[in-house]
């Protein structure tokens, strides 16, 4: 009886979210060989920009940068080192923000490149200029296009540290987001690894995310994704402790994102811990 209301309430507090912070992961955004799905991007850009005209504070943490780069340097095999994957990131993020911008634009909306590193907020200082900075673009009604600024930092270029799911997490609590959307190849978080069990099952809710052991969690199995739901467990965790509730679903009909905000059952959704 508890637990249906705590559900109708989260439901509810979704429902009214203002402030929506949606990830999209690399294997969404971008086709096997790296180059960008103008397709599925015009489908997000579409939902992202018509959310924006209904009111909402829309930010995107995006990936894709690296595999748009090594597909834009005709290179077939993954990069091995540090400084290739850096480099291909800088010149992939050019091409992701064109797009992003010039479709947004379509849409008559605004986007800006905002480029961080994890570590904002451990330093105040920064902490305060980036909370300072995202204020501003969303009180212009911006939407922010956040990715990590991988000439600086590794975090999410190392593999399994991230492909920007923690990050997106970061971000969420950092502007004290009411909902963060992780996009992915995939409807949710299953009971095992759906592309290597053919019998694995939707979970639809977890409870506990810090609290509770979830198995069956795995990598990534694709060349261009670097974090698998292992990341976007983690990216959970920072957001239940800060009362934020997560869902992950695909990316593949972002149409799903209307339907979150219609309170309907989509993909997996991470109750928080905490009350906001
Ligand atoms: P993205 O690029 O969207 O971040 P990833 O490739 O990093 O996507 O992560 C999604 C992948 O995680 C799935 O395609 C799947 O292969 C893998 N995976 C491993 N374990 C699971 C699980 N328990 N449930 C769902 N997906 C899983």
């Amino acid at each position: 009886m508890r637990g249906r209301v705590i559900m109708t309430e989260l439901k509810n507090r979704i429902m009214k979210a203002e402030t929506i912070v949606v990830k999209v992961g690399t294997s969404t955004i971008t086709h096997a060989n790296g180059s960008m799905d103008y397709h599925v991007m015009d489908k997000l850009v579409r939902v992202l920009a018509d959310l924006r005209s209904d009111g909402k504070n829309i930010v995107l943490v995006t990936s894709g940068a690296i595999g748009v780069g090594r597909f834009r340097m005709h290179m077939t095999e993954r990069p091995s080192s540090l400084p290739q994957k850096q480099a291909l990131a800088a010149i992939g993020q050019v091409s992701l923000m064109h797009i992003y911008s010039k479709l947004l634009s379509e849409y008559d909306q605004i986007a800006a490149q905002v480029l961080i590193t994890r570590d904002v907020v451990d330093v105040e200082l920064k902490k305060q200029n980036t909370y300072n900075t995202f204020c501003t673009l969303l009180d212009y009604g911006v939407i922010p296009i956040v990715n990590e600024n991988d000439t600086v930092a590794t975090e999410e270029i190392e593999p399994y540290f991230g492909d920007n799911d923690t990050l997106s997490a970061v971000v969420a609590e950092l502007i004290e987001a009411d909902l963060l959307i992780l996009l992915s190849d995939i409807e949710g978080l299953y009971d095992k690894n759906p592309k290597c069990h053919e019998d694995a099952n939707l979970i639809p809710v977890i409870y506990d995310v810090c609290g509770q052991v979830i198995d069956g969690v795995g990598d990534t199995n694709n060349s261009f994704g670097t974090g698998g739901m292992k990341t976007k467990i983690e990216a959970a965790q920072i957001c239940s402790r800060a009362g934020i509730p997560v869902i992950i679903t695909s990316g593949d009909d972002p149409d799903h994102i209307y339907e979150i905000l219609e309170g309907k059952d989509v993909g997996t959704l991470f109750v928080p811990h905490k009350e906001r």
